[in-house]
């Protein structure tokens, strides 16, 4: 038995998992298909192809349970994997608290967060397939500089579309990705017809995800030669994030415990989804109770205020429908300062596991989220990015329950990524700026009127 004492877990590089863990063939009931936008008809692997290499696609539906790990991806990964998993003994003690909390560090990657698992493993398939160049979108940046990360290893040119507001927020992720060789428009952009009916709209749009989205993939769909890559949502992504819960498993072994409750924050979803679906296979097939908590922004509070709905990825209507967990394809959330949770969707999968009663989720004021992540660096010494403190601000109110019920409770949470490039919004919340929002039941309500009708009875897929 290991002792109980180690805080830090580092497996050797031969114990990195070798295989992602696709929970499609073991999920509740099956995920409802996506659909073309024009037809609303399931989507075929053709319909993909102007977007995603062939690879991916086959990813994306594919009912394999395991999907090997190719070796120039474990060669990128094993840069920084096994990412650490540590116990918050100083958090434990300043909370004093009788619960066990556990994190899982993905601010370890050159880029500071968990979004390289992806990225690197998608550009190694697009590069297999000949692509040169690669379309995206990003809020904070920290999705931009992953592929930007790997477009430099792998070679290929990468075109990112950053969040208006987030590209004046965090400059400095600009230049990052800049460093890595990529090129970065503010988004809306004037580059396509997404961005210019944005613009004539509204001129002075802080720019959305779903906006920057639509401009990402209108470039690919107009151009040949350039793909998309999506950062979360797809279950593409989720499948390549399972490496973080997978080495979570082993490491937790090794300390001889094992969960009660596993944390992560939720923009798209894939963070989350990377650490508890290795747990969820666990429950589903081994009757352990594990608990799944999804820690989201009251400003853009998709799972505990959307609709579970067929929507569009994107703002302007481009992508394939998706049935998720939605606040509108046309929602633009407030310029909070986690820019990474600013989505107005959330991944099928995790839509789906919310739906069946696994996954629970809570929104959380930004000025809360603050505190939480500066008690956390004051024990902790890791400063954490703002989305990544919202899973900090879920596990400390479990631990706080625990000592109110005077229960053990062992927390697992995600620590997604550092915040180093983050710190003009701590300035703001010293400065006491930071505004608190919520988000109005009614708007929900006044969205879901836009959002694409479905017959879903006709699909005979509908729930
Ligand atoms: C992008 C990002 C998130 C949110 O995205 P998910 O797909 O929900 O994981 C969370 N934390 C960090 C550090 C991020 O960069």
């Amino acid at each position: 038995m290991v002792d109980k004492l180690h805080t830090k877990y580092v497996l050797a590089e031969t114990d990195m998992p070798r295989a992602w863990y696709n929970i499609l063939p073991d999920l509740p009931r099956p995920l409802s298909p996506v659909l073309h936008p024009g037809t609303k008809k399931p989507v075929t692997p053709d319909d993909l192809a102007p977007l995603f290499p062939m690879a991916l696609i086959a990813q994306e539906m594919s009912q394999e349970r395991y999907i090997e790990i190719p070796d120039p991806v474990r060669r990128v990964y094993a840069q920084w994997r096994p990412s650490p998993l540590y116990r918050a003994r100083q958090l434990e003690k300043a909370l004093d608290t009788p619960a066990r909390i556990y994190y899982k560090y993905e601010g370890v990657s050159p880029v500071g967060s968990h979004k390289p698992n992806t990225a690197v493993a998608q550009l190694f398939y697009n590069q297999q397939e000949g692509v040169k160049r690669v379309a995206t979108e990003t809020g904070a940046g920290q999705w931009g500089s992953s592929l930007a990360m790997a477009g430099a290893f792998f070679g290929i040119a990468i075109e990112v579309f950053m969040v208006k507001v987030s590209y004046h927020q965090k400059p400095f992720r600009r230049s990052m990705m800049q460093a890595y060789g990529a090129t970065v428009h503010a988004s809306p952009t004037n580059l396509t017809e997404a961005g210019r009916s944005i613009l004539a709209k509204d001129p002075d749009t802080p720019g959305s995800l779903g906006i920057a989205i639509s401009e990402a993939v209108e470039v690919a769909a107009k151009n040949n030669d350039v793909k998309y890559s999506l950062g979360s949502v797809l279950n593409h992504v989720l499948l390549h994030q399972t490496i973080v819960g997978e080495e979570a498993l082993l490491q937790m072994a090794q300390a001889d415990d094992y969960p009660d409750v596993v944390i992560g924050c939720a923009g798209g979803g894939s963070n989350m989804a990377g650490l508890i679906i290795p747990f969820v296979r666990e429950r589903l097939s081994n009757g352990h109770r594990t608990r799944f908590l999804a820690a989201e922004p009251t400003a853009c509070p998709s799972m505990t205020r959307g609709v579970y709905a067929y929507d569009f990825g994107d703002t302007v209507g481009m992508t394939p429908l998706v049935k998720m967990h939605t606040l509108g394809h046309d929602f633009v959330p407030p310029g909070i300062h986690a820019g990474g949770l600013r989505y107005h969707g959330m991944a099928p999968l995790m839509s789906l596991l919310h739906e069946e009663g696994i996954v629970e989720a809570k929104a959380y004021h930004q000025n809360s989220i603050f505190e939480a992540a500066v008690l956390f660096a004051r024990h902790e010494g890791h400063i954490p990015a703002p989305e990544s403190a919202h899973a900090i601000r879920a596990a400390i109110d479990e631990a706080l329950e625990a000592k109110a019920a005077g229960e053990e409770r062992v927390i697992l949470f995600n620590l997604s990524g550092h915040g180093h490039f983050d710190m003009l919004s701590y300035d703001r919340y010293f400065e006491g700026d930071l505004e608190d929002y919520d988000y109005p039941v009614e708007a929900v309500a006044d969205a879901q009127t836009r959002m694409p009708q479905v017959d879903e009875a006709a699909l005979g897929v509908g729930d």
